[in-house]
């Protein structure tokens, strides 16, 4: 996931029905437990840092970490899940009905840049929290289940959830949580952007630009006139959107005219919703080509990843663990039920849309040239003791939020509520950018 940037978002309303109540005993006990896998989780974390695998192709990290999972106990391993090679489950069952919980495990890198997005620090906090979870149903004796799902193929659209969750993955899966590192913020109410590919090509007929232009079909004017659409579009587009665009292929030869050209857009917006809109308006500048030039336009579009809508009760809940763990780290999470918005991507927010869903951002201590994930700066800041240290505390925070849910009888129903609620809001477009703006018409001019 990339992190460009964030506003801020303040929304009146406050959860409730969250227990505020925090058994010391669960906090310190959640705390020891995951201090105590310390050493191990640290050469896990170590290892996969060294190891950059690209997406699809994380079987080091496959291998490494079924093979931990098996040995913990009480716990069914299934590698190669769900016909993905590195996809891999682990369940821990207390044998009584109950929520099921579950953490996601990224541990993919990038090219060229090894684990510049810190998935390593990823794996981390939600092992140590699933690890941890496990061992509160253990002493407890509290209902439910935990599991793990290792989810490759994050990076590059990949879309290694989407696939996990098509498969019936998810099937039986009350919430998931995961969390996401960067250098600018805590938080866990984090939203990210929707993005969709979409390919044109034109097919026009190739002619003698000297000797008889009149009989071809311009299809590289097709794809000019469409590029200028969508600049000219970009006026009236909301502060949210984003459209980039390249053209892949510019015709043949000078002296023709062009029989064939072809274009990449990129689209981005703040709810899957929104981007169809864009998606619309963008698909009628391809039109636009077409209909002024004769030449044929086909559209292949690539869904990508939908945006992220984190629930605020299991946010709540996070918080409440992360503020009261020792140490606390700046920055501080914000107030409230303040959105943190991110210029990113993610199939977690895939995920968001198919259960109550947590991606918990966490600031590590940042390189020498405070360098953003997806920059060799940021590689070598997630892999540090200091980051590592951080992905701990994130466990411990999302190993809170579960034991939260397996303890609090009535309280899945209540999130799954505020889940139902916030895709409503979410289909009825009520969460937008401009509406916390509070511009009027003297801000005008
Ligand atoms: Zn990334
Ligand atoms: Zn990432």
């Amino acid at each position: 996931m990339e992190e460009d940037g964030f506003v801020l978002i303040f929304r009146s309303e406050c959860p409730e029905n969250v227990p505020q109540d925090v058994s010391e005993e669960y906090l310190s006990e959640i705390d020891k437990s995951i201090e105590s896998l310390w050493a191990s989780l640290w050469s896990l974390n170590k290892f996969i840092h060294e190891n950059p695998e690209l997406a699809f192709e994380e079987h080091k990290a496959h291998e490494l970490l079924t093979n931990f999972m098996r040995s913990q106990k009480d716990w069914k391993v299934t590698t190669s899940a769900y016909a993905m090679e590195t996809a891999w489950v682990a369940v821990y069952d207390s044998g009584k009905e109950g929520p099921a919980v579950s953490f996601n495990v990224e541990m993919d890198a990038l090219p060229d840049l090894g684990h510049a997005c810190g998935h390593n620090l990823i794996a981390t906090a939600s092992l140590a929290a699933g690890l941890a979870t496990a061992e509160m149903i253990r002493r407890h004796e509290l209902p439910g289940k935990v599991l793990l799902f290792g989810t490759p193929g994050e990076e590059g659209g990949g879309g290694g959830k989407i696939r996990l969750l098509e498969a019936g993955a998810y099937e039986g899966v009350d919430i998931s949580l995961i969390s996401h590192p960067g250098i600018s913020h805590n938080s866990p109410l984090v939203r990210t952007t929707a993005f969709a590919r979409l390919e044109i090509e034109y097919f026009g007929r190739a002619a003698h630009a000297a000797n008889s232009p009149w009989l071809g079909i311009n299809a590289l004017d097709a794809l000019v006139i469409a590029y200028n659409a969508v600049a000219v579009l970009r006026q009236q587009t909301m502060p949210s959107d984003v459209i980039g665009m390249r053209i892949t292929n510019g015709g043949a030869a000078p002296n023709i005219i062009h029989a064939y050209a072809a274009g990449v857009c990129v689209i981005r917006a703040i709810s899957a919703s929104r981007l169809k809109e864009l998606q619309q308006k963008v698909s009628a500048c391809f039109r636009a080509g077409a209909e002024a030039t004769g030449a044929r336009a086909e559209v292949k579009i690539i869904q990508g990843y939908a945006d992220h809508v984190p629930n605020h009760i299991l946010a709540a809940s996070y918080t409440k663990y992360w503020n009261l763990l020792p140490d606390l780290p700046d920055p501080l999470i914000p107030c409230g039920d303040q959105f943190t918005w991110v210029n990113a991507s993610t199939d977690q927010g895939n995920i968001s849309y198919a259960m109550p869903s947590v991606n918990a951002s966490f600031a590590i201590p940042p390189g020498l040239h405070a360098g953003q994930p997806h920059s060799p700066d940021f590689e070598e800041a997630s892999g540090t003791q200091g980051a590592f240290m951080r992905a701990l505390r994130v466990g411990k925070a999302l190993a809170g939020t579960a034991v939260d849910v397996l303890r609090s009888p009535g309280l899945i129903d209540k999130i799954k509520d505020q889940w139902k609620r916030d895709m409503d809001a979410i289909k009825k477009q009520t969460i937008s950018t401009v509406e916390s703006k509070g511009i009027d018409d003297d801000d005008i001019d």
